[in-house]
């Protein structure tokens, strides 16, 4: 917490982050899912508070696996972690492919071209770079599917490149009940078995919050670490973000008065 805060008598409100709490949240979570280990997502500027911030304070709260968006969020990662492993949740984009081999950042594959393309980067540049994949178990949304999957998994010998990652999204852990989550459980466990050396990852807060069975090796919580609820059934972890507004005034109208 900043020591010399603006009084709030001269500023519209006062947002203050509580970054030992960003920290302890982590460190609870991390605890929580262990033996799975535990990432970080930071995307949208770390979930508002400021990217800096909130990988920094992860960082020295014992993360060592970041997710971003954003490759542009990426570079700006790097320059402030130069260890940590850091995955581009939104893909490759073609050209871009010299940047993540640059910066050491891992994309998520999440097409059969986007694959094609990170192979043909590493035969042109003679270097296997690892990458991530992402499979569509239901969010349908980005990923492969998982026929897809069950291809790239008998081709492996031709892969060209190591597998740093093997991860899908759930798309209604919110909802503990809904049959959906079951069912992603069931595709995901079945692709998994398909990369047994290969790490593996399904849940975010939702899911890293709710039964073991589906945490896997790392699991990748991002609103849960802010201090946000993901689930009704979990009480939230400690607040980060407290927002201070005075009430400039209360005033009194009848019924059918008008208000501006
Ligand atoms: C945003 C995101 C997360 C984190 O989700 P939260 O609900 O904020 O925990 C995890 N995985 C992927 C692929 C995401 O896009």
């Amino acid at each position: 917490m900043s020591s010399n805060p603006l009084p709030l008598a001269e500023a519209g409100g006062l947002l203050t982050l509580d970054l030992s709490a960003l920290a302890a949240n982590y460190q609870e979570l991390a605890r929580r899912v262990a033996p799975a280990a535990c990432a970080a997502v930071v995307k949208g500027d770390g979930y508002g508070i400021g990217l800096a911030a909130a990988a920094t304070t992860l960082w020295h709260a014992g993360a060592r696996s970041f997710f971003v968006a954003l490759l542009s969020e990426a570079r700006r990662l790097r320059d402030l972690l130069p260890d940590a492993e850091i995955f581009v949740l939104n893909g490759l984009f073609p050209g871009t492919e010299a940047t993540y081999q640059d910066h050491g950042l891992r994309p998520v594959l999440g097409s059969t071209d986007e694959i094609a393309n990170w192979r043909d980067f590493c035969d042109r540049i003679g270097q296997a770079l690892p990458a991530a994949i992402h499979v569509d178990t239901g969010m349908n949304r980005l990923g492969l599917t998982p026929a897809e999957a069950v291809n790239v998994a008998e081709g492996r010998h031709e892969l060209g490149f190591p597998l740093a990652l093997l991860m899908s999204h759930l798309a209604c852990a919110d909802e503990p009940d809904h049959p959906l989550n079951a069912r992603q459980l069931e595709d995901f466990r079945a692709i998994a078995a398909l990369f047994p050396d290969v790490r593996a990852s399904l849940s975010n807060s939702a899911g890293a919050l709710g039964d073991p069975a589906y945490h896997f090796d790392l699991v990748r919580p991002g609103i849960a670490v802010y201090g946000g609820r993901p689930r009704a059934d979990v009480a939230p972890l400690r607040p980060v973000v407290r927002l201070e507004l005075r009430i400039a005034r209360i005033r009194h109208v009848h019924e059918g008065e008008t208000v501006g």
